[in-house]
């Protein structure tokens, strides 16, 4: 099946799908080329012989495996993954390029990028193995086309070995996953599936369960504009204001002072005039007490703005953006408890971690599907120096054959 991973591999990212995060806010896919993928994924499963194959007027793709013969009562399980691409790199005219027999030395791509094991030593385990990566130019997509592969060689190995038996199974391919608006209008109705992995995360044995509290903070200013010169005690800058309060977020709770399981304080856009001024933040955290806390900050940071601009305003609207899925996944521990027994049996080790972000499985958490997060195998995602060992793509494959077969034989 390495050759099948591969071909999948070098040919979904040859279809380049970045989405838009404006664009997201109003269009479902928020970029047509993502229709490109999604229909040659919907033609391909078809071909495959995939039942009940849909892809939806929003970008939704499904398709089904019905049970094996005796295994018509254990649990639908669905397999997900996500066809678009990061708009933080260059993602248009993705040029994939394998490298066979990886010696260990830096690898020379195109635009003056260099993937070197001095910068990234997770390489040199790789020593010997077939290494895919961009052209250099752009970033290669396998987060999460390397998921798409995994999930459709599984599918494949399925049909092709009706010995190997298992229970109902459902994949799904969805748009916009790196917009955050994913799961926006996520046809909830057409799941079959009570139980869910996402395939999307990143080194070889990761799996995720906990991701973040995540909340947006919209704070506008009002100031008071006067004449310069006759401005002395009347004059209200909101741009100062703004300024001011940005100030008050502690330094050591921002994304680049944090890591592991600190949560943080992330200006994202800041704008204004003397008028008024905007101030845009996100509000990451893994406990929710410590999103409470975060929340209420807000708010006091905001009344001390105000005491110190006499006669300004400042107002705070928040929005939550996704939950912490671990309460969701708890309640359904064989979620966990299968995978990493079947990493285990494949010799891979496990590498329980918490997500720095969300996922689209946090999302379908959150709507009542316990979605934790496997990994793909891929490293450097978002960037020119995205790479993915293919030994570790067989992997994910190995595991996700074992985790299928242990849904299988319960019920
Ligand atoms: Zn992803």
């Amino acid at each position: 099946m390495k050759e099948k991973l591969l071909e999948r591999l070098v040919r979904y990212t040859a279809v380049s799908t970045p989405s838009d995060r404006v664009l997201a806010e109003t269009r479902k896919p928020s970029t047509e080329c993502q229709w490109d993928l999604l229909r040659q994924l919907e033609k391909e499963m078809r071909d495959m012989g995939l039942a009940r194959v849909e892809l939806t007027g929003d970008g939704f793709l499904f398709g089904r495996l019905d049970p094996s013969p005796g295994c018509e009562r254990a649990p639908s399980v669905g397999f997900m993954a996500h066809v678009d691409t990061a708009s933080d790199a260059p993602g248009l005219g993705v040029v994939p390029r394998v490298h066979d027999n990886y010696d260990g030395n830096p690898i020379k791509l195109g635009g003056g990028t260099v993937l070197s094991p001095e910068d990234f030593p997770a390489l040199l385990k790789y020593r010997g193995d077939t290494i895919v990566t961009s052209s250099g130019d752009t970033l290669l997509g396998a987060d999460d086309k390397a998921g798409i592969a995994e999930i459709l060689t599984m599918a494949e190995y399925f049909l092709s070995h009706p010995e190997a038996t298992h229970g109902p199974l459902e994949f799904i391919f969805t748009p916009d996953e790196e917009t955050g608006c994913g799961m926006d209008g996520f046809p909830l109705d057409k799941l079959e599936s009570k139980l869910c992995y996402t395939v999307d995360g990143g080194d070889e044995g990761e799996v995720e369960e906990e991701c973040y509290y995540a909340w947006g903070a919209e704070v506008s200013f009002t100031g008071r504009a006067i004449h310069p010169g006759k401005a002395r005690g009347k004059l209200v800058n909101a741009a100062s204001m703004a300024a001011s309060f940005a100030v008050m977020l502690p330094r050591s709770e921002s994304p680049e002072a944090t890591d592991g399981r600190f949560g943080n304080f992330w200006v994202h856009h800041i704008e204004g005039t003397i008028e008024s001024a905007r101030l845009t933040l996100f509000l990451r955290d893994f406990d929710r007490e410590g999103m409470d806390r975060r929340l209420a900050a807000l708010e006091a940071f905001a009344a001390a703005t105000e005491a110190a601009f006499p006669g300004g305003r400042v107002q705070v609207e928040t929005k939550k953006q996704y939950l912490n899925m671990k309460e969701g996944i708890a309640a359904e521990p064989r979620l966990i408890d299968f995978l990493v027994a079947s990493l285990e049996e494949e010799g891979v080790v496990p590498l329980r971690t918490p997500i720095r972000g969300g996922t689209d499985g946090s999302r379908l958490t959150e709507m009542g599907i316990p979605t934790p997060n496997i990994y793909t195998g891929g490293h450097n995602f978002h960037s020119r120096t995205e790479w993915i060992p293919l030994s570790a793509m067989e992997s994910c494959l190995r595991v996700l054959v074992n985790l299928v077969s242990r849904w299988a034989r319960a019920n």
